[in-house]
């Protein structure tokens, strides 16, 4: 089959790789719309994960099932489905501990384009079908549809660690796609104010349309500098960030309460290390908490979400600016996640 694949780092290129095998819990899907990440973006060309050789990139997509193994109870072939980008062992200990996405191994629940080939081929496999696998509600945008896969639950974790309270005063750092879904996922959750830390335009309106109330510049100097202006020097309950480098957790220690909760999503690609700034931490007293994780995954929280997108509640279609026709168009879809240009959100390929 072919393929657009990680040839090593900081090289992309179509490839021709042996068709996926169907282990008896497992499914081969074709994808039907599939969206490039910042995160491959981070693999390839930051090389964040390592070294990896002709690794099919791509972990977000919506597919049609052509096989499925024989202990597989709930899906069949041509059933339409929901991929997440985390798919689990749930088997797993660590699954049992409710860490499904250290399942087998620190981040190992994710394995598309990260332990094994992602979605960017004419067949994928997916492991654990009945657990990881969604069905495709009837009348779902496609486009909507392709944002569930990380988009929607990897913002929502960030709310979800985050411990967002109703009545709260976060401030998502990001708004990209993925910030933009921890603004919605924050409004959902009841925050009072929302302060989105962002630049480009067509971003700041969504924010706004998600519940953003105020909009920051990093351009403009530190973000805790301006949080604390805006806040009567108070500080925000709880931050979460969705963008910026390794040191935006510095300014994110500075803009929270004591007490208050640092969630991270972002993929940190580069730096060797973590700074936090000694005396805003409460000189390693001050309650002041910080917690990362990769979003959990699986069957049952795709669809949870999923019903949020069917009844109204979330509109992630919004974050797609542009479509492209035909499986060929990979290449461009991920050149534009490279360059990043002003007017892009995200990305979806329609596969014909
Ligand atoms: P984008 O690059 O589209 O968005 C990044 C955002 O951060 C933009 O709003 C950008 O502002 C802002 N930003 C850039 N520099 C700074 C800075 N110095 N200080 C504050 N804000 C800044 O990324 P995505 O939304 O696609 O993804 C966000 C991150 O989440 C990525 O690192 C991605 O790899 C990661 N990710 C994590 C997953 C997980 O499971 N944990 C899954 C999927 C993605 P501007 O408006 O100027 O561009
Ligand atoms: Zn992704």
């Amino acid at each position: 089959m072919k393929a657009f694949a990680m040839k090593k780092i900081g090289e992309t290129a179509w490839i021709e790789k042996e068709r996926p095998l169907c282990g008896p819990m497992d499914a081969i899907l074709k994808p039907i719309a599939l969206a490039p990440c910042t995160s491959d973006i981070h693999t390839v060309f930051e090389g964040a994960i390592g070294e990896r050789t002709d690794m099919i990139l791509g972990h977000e997509g919506v597919g049609e099932i052509v096989e499925v193994g024989e202990l597989v109870k709930d899906f069949k072939v041509g059933d339409k489905c929901i991929v997440p980008a985390i798919t689990p062992d749930w088997n797993s200990l660590e699954a049992q501990d409710g860490f499904s996405m250290h399942s087998n191994g620190m981040l190992a629940g994710w394995k598309f384009s990260n332990f094994k080939d992602g979605v960017f081929g004419e067949f994928f496999h997916v492991n654990d079908a009945d657990g990881n696998l969604a069905h495709l509600p009837e009348g779902m945008d496609l486009t909507a549809a392709a944002m569930l896969s990380d988009m929607v639950p990897t913002g929502f974790h960030g709310a979800e660690l985050a411990d967002i309270q109703f009545g709260d005063n976060v401030l998502v750092v990001g708004i990209g796609p993925v910030g933009l879904m921890a603004v919605a996922g924050a409004q959902l959750r009841g925050a009072a104010n929302i302060y989105a830390v962002g630049t480009r335009p067509n971003c700041i309106e969504i924010a706004k349309e998600f519940g953003a109330n105020n909009i920051i510049s990093y351009r403009d100097g530190k973000i805790d500098e301006q949080i604390m202006k805006l806040t009567n020097n108070k500080g925000v309950d709880k931050v979460i960030i969705a963008g910026g480098t390794v040191d935006t957790f510095i300014e994110a220690v500075k803009a929270v309460k004591p007490g208050g909760i640092i969630a991270n999503v972002n993929y940190l690609g580069e730096g060797e290390y973590v700074k936090i700034p000694r005396e805003d931490w409460g000189a390693g007293m001050g309650h002041k908490q910080i917690r990362g994780g990769l979003m959990p995954g699986g069957r049952k929280r795709m669809e949870r979400l999923a019903d949020l997108v069917m009844t109204g509640r979330i509109h992630p279609e919004k974050l797609v600016t542009h479509t492209f026709e035909g499986i060929e168009h990979l290449s461009d879809a991920l050149d534009l996640m490279h360059k990043k240009p002003k007017d892009l959100i995200k990305p979806v390929v329609f596969v014909k």
